[in-house]
C-alpha cells in the first residue's frame, strides 16, 4: 500500500540487502523499534536531530505551540523570532525565507538565482545531492564530461531533457573542469551550487582552495555561489561550513536541524538578492505551510538550546574522542583484515571509507574515488551492528551523525561493536571465498 513500504527510498534497506526495522519511539541517543529492541542511533533522522530524540525543551515548545494551533497561513511572531536569531548570528545571512524541506529550499534558491542574474545555467557537482527537484536530478557524468552532452543525463524517468538541459555537472575537486566550464559558459551561468561539505556520497571533504576557486569564478562572471548547507548548516557550528571557514556564499540553503525534527527548510542570503522574491520582487515563491508556527517553535527551541548549552563544543570533543578510539582500537585490525577501513570525520559527522587492501588508503574527495567493493562490505557490517543494537545508515554512501546526548560511554560501545562486527564480516567474506 506504500511503494516499497517506504516514503523515502533509502529507508527500504535495499542497499544493505536487509529488512528495515519499524521505529516506535526515541529518547536521547536511543531509538526503540516495534519489537522493543533498543538501538544507539547514529542516523538521527538523517541529520536533523543534533540534540537527539525528544529533547525536553524542544518537546515543551512543540506541545505549547500545538495547543495554540499548528498553522494559520498568516504572519506569526515565531517566524520573525527564528529569522532574527539566524540573521543576527550568521554574517552572510541578511534575509531568510522558510519553506518546508531542503528540496524546496534548493529549488527556490535556484529560481531566485536565475531570476536575479537573468542567466540560465546551473553548475553542480557529481556526488552532491540537492534534493529531488527536476533540475537537480542529473546523473553524475563520467569525470570530464562534454558539457554539451548533458541532455541524456536525467537520473530518473519522468525528468525531461528540458528540465536538465541547463544543469552542468562537474567532478568535485577538479579545478580544470571548473575553469573550463567558466571559459565556455561563464556569461550564462546563473549559479554554482555545492554542498561545501559533500555528505551524500560518503563524506568528501573538499580542499578549501577548490571552494575558493568557485567563489572567485562566480564573482568574476556575475554568477551566484550557493552553498547547500542542508546537512552542514547548524551542525558544524551555528553558521555552518561557511562560518567555520570564512566563506560568504551569495545564497545558502538550510534544512534538517533548522526545524528541530519537524519539516522545515530555508534559503537565505544577501538582502540585495533576497529582495527579488515576491512580494517585494518578481521571482515567485510560496507555500501553504511555509514558516508554520509549529515548525518555527521547534526550530527556535532547538537553536536556542544549542546556543545556551555550548552543544558544538561538546559534540566536537566527542568527535575527537571517536577519532582517538578508532585509531587505538580499529586501525590495528586493518593488518589482519582483507580490506581496509578508515574513519573520515568532520566535526560531528563521520563516514567509513573502505579500501581493497592496506596499501590502497587515499583521501577521497570525489565520488569517483570511492571503491565499488565498499557496498558489499558495508552491507555485512551494517547487519551485524544492527543485531548488536547499533543503528547506522542503511547505505555505504551515507554518513553518520553524533548527537549531543551521546557520551564517551556510547562511543566506547560503538567501537567495541564495530571491532567485533568487522572481524565477523571479514571472516564471513573469507569463508565465502573458500567455498567458491
Ligand atoms: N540538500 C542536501 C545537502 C541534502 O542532504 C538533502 C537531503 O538529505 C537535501 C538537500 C534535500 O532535503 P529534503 O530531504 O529535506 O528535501
Amino acid at each position: 500500500i506504500i511503494p516499497g513500504g517506504v516514503n523515502s527510498p533509502v529507508r527500504a534497506f535495499n542497499s544493505v540487502q536487509g529488512e528495515p526495522v519499524a521505529i516506535k519511539r526515541g529518547r536521547g541517543c536511543f531509538i526503540e523499534d516495534e519489537d522493543a529492541n533498543i538501538y544507539l542511533d547514529f542516523v538521527n533522522s538523517w541529520g536533523p536531530l543534533l540534540l537527539g530524540h525528544a529533547n525536553v525543551k524542544v518537546v515543551k515548545a512543540q506541545k505549547k505551540q500545538a495547543s495554540y494551533g499548528t498553522s494559520f497561513g498568516a504572519v506569526t511572531l515565531k517566524e520573525d523570532k527564528l529569522a532574527k536569531l539566524i540573521t543576527g548570528n550568521i554574517r552572510h545571512v541578511e534575509m531568510i525565507r522558510f519553506v518546508s524541506s531542503g528540496t524546496e529550499a534548493v529549488m527556490s534558491a535556484i529560481r531566485l538565482a536565475r531570476g536575479y542574474t537573468k542567466k540560465k545555467k546551473i553548475v553542480k557537482f557529481s556526488g552532491c545531492y540537492h534534493g529531488h527537484s527536476d533540475s537537480m536530478l542529473v546523473k553524475a557524468g563520467s569525470g570530464m564530461l562534454t558539457f554539451t552532452e548533458n541532455i541524456e543525463r536525467a537520473s530518473s524517468p519522468g525528468v525531461t531533457e528540458g528540465a536538465v538541459q541547463d544543469t552542468l555537472v562537474l567532478k568535485l575537486d577538479d579545478d580544470a573542469s571548473v575553469n573550463r566550464v567558466f571559459d565556455e559558459f561563464g556569461t550564462d551561468i546563473a549559479a554554482v551550487i555545492i554542498e561545501p561539505l559533500p555528505a551524500n556520497s560518503g563524506l568528501l571533504v573538499q580542499r578549501l582552495e577548490f571552494l575558493r576557486l568557485l567563489q572567485e569564478k562566480c564573482k568574476a562572471s556575475g554568477s551566484l555561489l550557493i552553498f547547500d548547507e542542508v546537512i552542514s548548516g547548524f551542525r558544524l557550528g551555528f553558521s555552518g561550513f561557511a562560518g567555520l571557514h570564512d566563506f560568504s556564499p551569495d545564497l545558502v540553503t538550510y534544512g534538517k536541524i533548522i526545524g528541530g525534527g519537524l519539516p522545515v527548510g530555508a534559503f537565505a542570503g544577501r538582502r540585495e538578492i533576497m529582495q527579488h522574491l515576491s512580494p517585494t520582487g518578481e521571482v515567485y515563491q510560496a507555500g501553504t505551510l511555509s514558516g508554520n508556527p509549529m515548525a518555527m517553535a521547534s526550530g527556535l527551541a532547538t537553536l536556542k538550546y544549542i546556543i545556551k548549552n555550548d552543544v558544538y563544543q561538546k559534540l566536537d570533543d566527542l568527535a575527537i574522542y571517536l577519532g582517538k578510539k578508532f585509531e587505538e582500537k580499529i586501525e590495528p585490525l586493518n593488518q589482519a583484515l582483507d580490506f581496509n577501513i578508515q574513519l573520515v570525520q568532520k566535526n560531528s559527522i563521520f563516514w567509513f571509507a573502505f579500501f581493497p587492501g592496506k596499501d590502497h588508503v587515499q583521501e577521497i574527495r570525489s565520488v569517483e574515488d570511492i571503491w565499488d567493493g565498499a557496498a558489499e562490505i558495508y552491507a555485512g557490517l551494517h547487519r551485524k551492528m544492527l543485531e548488536q543494537g547499533i543503528y547506522l545508515a542503511p547505505s555505504a554512501y551515507e554518513v553518520g551523525f553524533l548527537s549531543s546526548p551521546m557520551t564517551e560511554k556510547e562511543i566506547d560501545r560503538f567501537i567495541k561493536v564495530l571491532a567485533k562486527s568487522l572481524k565477523a564480516t571479514d571472516s564471513e567474506r573469507k569463508n565465502k571465498r573458500r567455498e567458491k
